[in-house]
Order: structure tokens, then sequence, then C-alpha cells
């Protein structure tokens, strides 16, 4: 009945997952994120990534991890149902990268989605849903492990779909994203193909300068460690006669999870200082190390910025770490008359 006194309504679970899925999957590249984490989060040590048309056609992870429970299957794209946390303080101990329960929810909303699982022991099933709709599941043939197919992204949402970029630059962003992952996760096998040819294979267990130096692509690379307290660091970087033309040459990390964030690029930039020009940048690969119970990964829901409980303790530690380094290169260390 039509009431001229009341104008707010509760959206429908489906429109509000929808709305939600956004914060989560705005672009191909954060699909490609959350189903790789998904992997590793399994303990899969062979990932395969597939992709078509920049994701937009086609986006499939493989794993060889544990899979899923048959029972589970289901649940795997309810809002907010999670394997990895029961209670809140459990996101302060957290060690795996997903715990909000809502990747599956949200990329399941946006396409035509297929999960494929096994766990040792128990049958291989396939649930599929698409667009948020009705989900089936049926028992299908497969090994221990997971696969995701995600086709037709935003499919159903051709205002999100108009705002992406050409599928080349989509495609860019997902190479880019997996080289970032695969530097500071060395010790996994990823093997990458684009539109039906293998783009690229990184072996299990190489080192991280090994990583490096075919992600890079460039030589003049170091490895250094150290460890303060509770933190530790473990990176690659490059001699100051490297010089990149933008920021994004420093890649970051914390506990695996690569992440965006401008205090740590400044302490890397500051270690360069009386090295690199102002407006050039080195090649950094920093793969920190810290107690979950100093920082907050829940400030985001992507998960691309994290929160540090001592952020001036951190800026030193990386800051130094990196200059220790850099004035062990040479003899007598860099000083100011020389650079
Ligand atoms: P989260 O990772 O935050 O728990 P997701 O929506 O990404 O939320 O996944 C929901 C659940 O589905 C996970 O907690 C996990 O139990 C299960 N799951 C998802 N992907 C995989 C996978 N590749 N292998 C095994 N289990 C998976
Ligand atoms: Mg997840």
């Amino acid at each position: 009945m039509l009431n001229n006194s009341s104008e707010i309504f509760q959206l429908s679970g489906d429109v509000s997952n929808k709305i939600a899925a956004g914060e989560v999957v705005e672009r191909p590249v954060n699909v490609v994120k959350e189903l790789v984490e998904n992997a590793v989060d399994a303990s899969s040590e062979k990932i395969t990534v597939e992709i078509a048309e920049g994701g937009l056609n086609l986006i499939k992870v493989m794993d060889d991890g544990k899979g899923i429970f048959p029972e589970d299957i289901e649940k795997t794209i309810d809002r907010f149902a999670t394997s990895k946390i029961r209670d809140i303080n459990d996101v302060y101990e957290l060690s795996s990268f997903g715990f909000r329960g809502e990747a599956l929810a949200a990329i399941s909303s946006v396409c035509d989605f297929s999960l494929v699982s096994k766990r040792k022991g128990y049958d291989c099933l396939e649930l599929k849903s698409s667009f948020g709709g009705q989900p089936v599941v049926k028992p299908a043939a497969g090994i221990e492990g997971t696969i995701v197919t995600v086709k037709n992204l935003f499919g159903n949402l051709p205002a999100r779909r108009k705002f992406l970029k050409s599928s080349s630059a989509e495609q860019r962003e997902i190479v880019k994203f997996i080289r970032h992952f695969m530097l500071t996760n060395y010790h996994l096998s990823l093997r990458l193909i684009v539109d039906e040819k293998e783009f690229f294979l990184f072996p299990k267990n190489e080192s991280m300068l090994d990583r490096a130096r075919k992600i890079f692509k460039e030589k003049k690379i170091v490895h250094l460690t150290n460890k303060y307290e509770n933190l530790k660091i473990e990176a690659v970087i490059s001699t100051p006669e490297v010089q990149k033309f933008r920021r994004d040459s420093i890649v970051l990390s914390v506990n695996g999870r690569v992440i965006k964030d401008n205090m740590l690029t400044q302490a890397v930039i500051q270690a360069y200082k009386r090295l690199i020009p102002e407006g050039k940048f080195p090649l950094a690969a920093i793969r920190l190390d810290i107690s979950p119970s100093y920082m907050d990964v829940n400030v985001h829901p992507a998960k691309l910025f994290v929160k540090f409980l001592n952020s001036g303790e951190i800026f030193s530690f990386v800051y130094d770490s990196i200059l220790e380094k850099l004035e062990s290169l040479t003899p007598h260390g860099y000083d100011s008359d020389n650079y």
C-alpha cells in the first residue's frame, strides 16, 4: 500500500550484497587477489591463475590446497561466513589473509560463478551461482584442492563495467599484482595463463633474491634481513645507480600481504635520500613480519591498507635496515661529498 508518510525501506539482501560487493571487487584484479589469497590460506603450494580479456571474460584460480568439506560448500558464498576467525579478537592474532568472509559472497553476486572443491577423504562437489541467484550444488570430478571460475564479471552491472579500463589495462593490473605478491610470497609456485598462453611460471621455494631478479629483471639488487624485538624485515633493494621514475617500484608487504603504505614508502625513499635525486625511486621489495597484535588489518574492505600500532618505530626500523645495507655496499659508506 502506498504510504505518503514513509520513505525509508530496507534493501533486499540481493541489493545490499551487490552494493557491498563494490567495496571488495571494483576491478578484475581485486577478484584475482581474493582468490589467490584464499588459495594460500588453504595451504596451497601450487597455484594456477588463468585469465582471458583482462579478467573480464574469465578468471580461474586452481589450487592444491586442503579443499572444502561438502557440508560447507554452500556457506562459502554466504556473507560474513568464514572458517578463519570466530571472534573479533582473532583479527589481532590473524595468520591468514582472509577473515571477513565477504569475498566469495561479493564475487559470486557479480558474475557467473563456479567453485569445485575436494577435501581429502570427501566427495568432490561443484557449486554454481549466477549473479547472486540461487546456488546449485552437484557432484563433480576433481582432485584434492579447489578451482574457482569467474565468468562474465559485472555482466549484471553495466554501469560498473563501463568504468573499467580497457582489457589490456585490467590485465596489466592483474600481472602487476601477481608479480608483487610473488615477490613477497617467494616460497609459492604460481603459473599464470593469459588468453590461453603461459605468461609466467614461478617455481616453488625460490630465494627472495632469485625471485626478485626475475620479477625486477635487474641484476643490481641486494638482499637484506634484520630483526628488532618483534619486527622482522627481509628485503631486496637496488643499488643506488638504479633509478626509477615511479614510486610503485617500491613493493611493500606485511606478513605476506601486499599493501600500500605511505609511511613505509617514505622510509625507503628517505634511506636513499643522499643517493637518489628527488623524484626518482629505487627498486625495493620489502617483506615485513610483525606480530598481528601490533597492527589492524581491518581498516579497509579490500585490505589494501593496514594500520600500525607503532608506526614511528616501524619507520625507523625499515629506514635503518636499508641505510645500513646501503652503507655496507661501499668500504667507507656513502658520504654526502661523493653523492
Ligand atoms: P574469508 O577468506 O575472509 O574467510 P571468503 O569469502 O574469501 O572469506 O571465503 C569464505 C570461506 O570459503 C573461507 O573462509 C574458506 O573456508 C573457504 N574457501 C574459500 N576459498 C577456498 C579455497 N581456495 N580453498 C579452501 N577453502 C576455501
Ligand atoms: Mg578470502
